[in-house]
């Protein structure tokens, strides 16, 4: 058993003190601070386009959970009209595949991430609350947006060692 100098251990314990007490702080006082997600997140919703789906209901044979319903009726010019979009968020385990397979890219994923609720029954998302100009879209298989969002807090570049 090797033996310290005696106040080695000390300003061992020292150094550490001073090196945390100096860097940036990292602490967020949630719920008056929030946290920017990661600009690919697969957060807690879905964004669904009404604009851009043609109601083909392609996400909906993507589903592994079976939990995207899609009905439709037949427009005017034999064209599908969405009547009913919906994704039960209670079941949806945020895999991403109906993004990832929606051939008109019209579903995404949403960057909200606090959507707690008392009942199941209130994480069913309809058309109304899927959609809106008041939706933040992700960037996951959307690279398009990569650029618009903003940077994630707390992002670590571990080439550098470094917290930003
Ligand atoms: S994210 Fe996955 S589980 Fe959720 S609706 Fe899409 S395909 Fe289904
Ligand atoms: S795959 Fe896309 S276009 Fe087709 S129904 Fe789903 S969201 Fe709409």
């Amino acid at each position: 058993m090797s033996l310290k100098p005696v106040g080695i251990g000390l300003m061992q314990g020292l150094f550490v003190v001073f090196k945390h007490a100096t860097r940036k702080r990292i602490t967020e006082q949630y719920p008056e601070e929030r946290l920017t997600v990661s600009r690919r997140t697969r957060a807690q919703e879905l964004v669904w386009d009404p604009g851009l789906c043609t109601g083909c209901a392609t996400c909906v044979k993507a589903c592994p959970q079976g939990n995207l319903k899609v009905t439709t009726s037949v427009g005017p010019n034999n064209n599908y009209i969405v009547e009913k979009f919906e994704n039960d968020e209670g079941r949806c385990i945020f895999c991403g595949l109906c993004v990832e397979a929606c051939p008109y890219e019209a579903l995404f994923f949403g960057r909200r991430y606090e959507r707690s609720q008392y009942s199941r029954g209130e994480l069913i998302a309809d058309k109304d609350e899927m959609s809106g100009d008041d939706k933040e879209r992700s960037a996951y298989f959307r690279p398009d947006l990569y650029d618009d969002l903003p940077e994630q807090t707390l992002l670590i570049y571990r080439k550098h060692k470094k917290i930003i």
